[in-house]
């Protein structure tokens, strides 16, 4: 009795000095209050916010003073959910479209910060209404109206309007970027007369050569022809507006050699940076973002006379163009129903495989401008990556470096497959593996330091501490924290040393060889198969004019980009995606203003 007393009175005085520290409830808890939020891309407590309240417990502002989520993808919702939240005093905001693991790192930052204020959190998890006014209905013009904000669709935007046009872009989502800004950031470009060229070894016909093979000699010669054959000059244009550039070239996944570039900025934010800079500094070129285009029209001369869109507030935007429509609304690799209807390669493309790409990534354009008569090929071509993350399927935490300088390994401590293979092989040698799940490994050879970054932004130290990725300063360590057989891990390795010595081609054929993994500390990161590149879509010539079922041009109307088929045939070289965009959106705002 005594006992219970005594413990009685030390829960008594607990509970008062708790009552002393937190405010009690009807008191304010005016003040800045400071907390964060886990982000599958940043990792623990990528995103820090300051929250002001006032003395009535309002949300008064909040300051996200860290982000590590990756720049230009989080932007919108940096912009968005603090602004939204204390608008509507509430944390059950909607997530940004595009940003959404952003987007919740910083509600939980926010609740994670009025808990610290000692608020009752249930009091801001209030239903959000809002209140969506109908705008009227507007009528615009253009010389150029193109549909979608990606890396064609902003390619052709800026060549257009150098060309002289007017231009409109329609863009549904409420930023630019499409899956471009998403992107690795390689990009395959040959200068026949570099000396990187010849070191390498390269050229512009290997190019073409290499692209025809890669996709089974199914792409159009011309096209191909094309694509390799402008694709230095696009570079040498994107830095004349500004891009940057590092310097010399590497083999990305599936690229087969080294003739990718990369950008300065990460992953697919430079190209945006430079659009958006010529666009935001010129007249009569703008994006209309949060306006999905529904529609392609046809005068009745049977030329193409505009676009018929959705305005965020549910109104209807007209446009008309005076030369040309430019469907720019990359793949359907979003779109389960599209691909699983359409795909001639995989045994499924059901909602169990994840994707790497953007949620606008749903086939928009195809379906618009088969309306008006364009012919559809390859569109059973899809090409899944052996490189998504476990959880999300997207790219985002890929700890490779460059494919000379790292391994794939099984749940059983095996290799299984040539590493430098095409990305059909290499996906097809996944789905054979124990759970479809690997690991890729590498050493200091890729992360001389821990804060080394990936092409994603993401430093293998941040990989490691998000639970993302495992480290061991020994192989037998690294092949504990993996959880695989630790004997088969040193086999592995120690056989793929002896190849990187002799260089002459393993039992699996790889010949792509720089370093031998033998620096520690060792980094493994796990990847499932994803779905990435719908290579179908809609026929183009190479002055990027679309043909109907006839093989005739059909007046007015232009496509770039991931919405075409017929260049990669049934497997893109890594790299190539975005040659792609920036040789045909380029050709496709030249054709349109000048209306050809
Ligand atoms: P690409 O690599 O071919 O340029 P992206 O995926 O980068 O393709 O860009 C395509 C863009 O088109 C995305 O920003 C996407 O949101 C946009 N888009 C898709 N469908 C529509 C539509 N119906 N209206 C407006 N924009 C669209």
């Amino acid at each position: 009795m005594q006992k219970l007393n005594r413990n009685m009175a030390l829960l008594l005085s607990l509970l008062m000095m708790l009552t002393l520290c937190l405010p009690a409830a009807g008191f304010a808890a005016a003040g800045v209050y400071e907390g964060s939020g886990d982000s599958l891309i940043g990792g623990v407590d990528a995103i820090t916010v300051q929250v002001t309240l006032d003395e009535a417990d309002a949300i008064i502002g909040i300051e996200v003073i860290l982000n590590n989520d990756t720049p230009g993808i989080s932007d919108p919702a940096i912009a968005g959910i603090p602004a939204a939240i204390v608008e509507y005093q509430s944390i059950e905001v909607d997530a940004i479209a595009g940003a959404t693991m952003t987007s919740d790192a910083i509600v939980a930052a926010v609740e994670a910060a009025l808990v610290a204020a000692g608020v009752n959190v249930d009091n801001y998890k209030v239903e959000v209404v809002k209140e969506v006014v109908k705008e009227a209905d507007v009528e615009m013009e253009a010389d150029v109206v193109i549909i979608g904000a990606g890396g064609a669709g902003l390619a052709a935007a800026v060549t257009a309007h150098q060309n002289g046009a007017s231009v409109i872009v329609l863009e549904k989502l409420n930023k630019v970027g499409g899956n471009t800004i998403l992107a690795g950031g390689a990009l395959n470009a040959v200068d026949d007369r570099s000396e990187v060229a010849v070191a390498n070894d390269d050229s512009v016909e290997w190019h073409y050569t290499q692209t025809m093979n890669g996709g089974d000699n199914e792409g159009d010669t011309l096209l191909v022809h094309t694509l390799v054959s402008n694709a230095w000059d696009g570079v040498q244009w994107l830095k004349e507006l500004g891009m940057g550039f590092q310097e010399g070239t590497f083999t990305v996944t599936g690229g087969m050699w080294p003739r990718a570039h990369k950008p300065s900025d990460p992953v697919g934010t430079g190209f945006f940076k430079t659009y958006m800079n010529y666009i935001d500094n010129n007249e009569n070129i703008e994006v209309m973002l949060n306006t999905t285009a529904d529609e392609i029209t046809v005068d009745a001369d049977g030329r193409i006379g505009g676009v018929i869109a959705t305005g965020e507030t549910g109104n209807t935007i007209a446009v008309k163009a005076n030369n040309g429509v430019i469907v720019a609304t990359g793949g359907f690799a979003k779109n389960v129903e599209m691909r699983v209807e359409h795909n001639t390669i995989w045994a499924d493309l059901g909602e169990s495989v994840l994707s790497t790409n953007h949620t606008g990534a749903t086939g928009d354009g195809i379906v618009m401008a088969e309306a008006v008569g364009a012919n559809l090929v390859q569109m059973g071509n899809i090409q899944l990556l052996p490189l998504g993350d476990p959880v999300t399927g997207s790219l985002s935490g890929n700890i490779e470096q460059d494919v000379e300088k790292r391994i794939f390994i099984n749940k059983e401590g095996n290799r299984f497959v040539d590493e430098g293979e095409r990305r059909d092989v290499m996906t097809s040698a996944l789905f054979e593996q124990t759970d479809n799940y690997m690991w890729i490994v590498v050493d200091s050879h890729s992360y001389p330091t821990g804060d080394v970054k990936n092409n994603f932004n993401e430093s293998a130290d941040e990989l490691v501490a998000a639970g993302r990725a495992v480290k061991g300063e020994t192989i037998e360590e690294l092949a504990e924290n993996m959880g695989v057989p630790v004997e088969n891990l040193v086999a592995a390795v120690e056989d793929f040393n002896a190849h990187v010595e002799t260089k002459e081609a393993d039992a699996f054929g790889r010949t792509l060889y720089s370093e031998k993994l033998d620096m520690g500390p060792f980094y493994a990161g796990a990847r499932v198969p994803t779905v990435h590149h719908t290579m179908g879509g809609i026929q183009i010539n190479v002055d990027a004019q679309v043909l109907n079922v006839n093989g005739d041009v059909i007046p007015g109307l232009y496509a770039a980009g991931e919405v075409t088929g017929g260049i990669h045939g049934t497997n893109r070289l890594g790299g190539n995606a975005l040659t792609d965009i920036l040789v045909f959106g380029r050709i496709a705002g030249e054709s349109a203003a000048e209306s050809k």
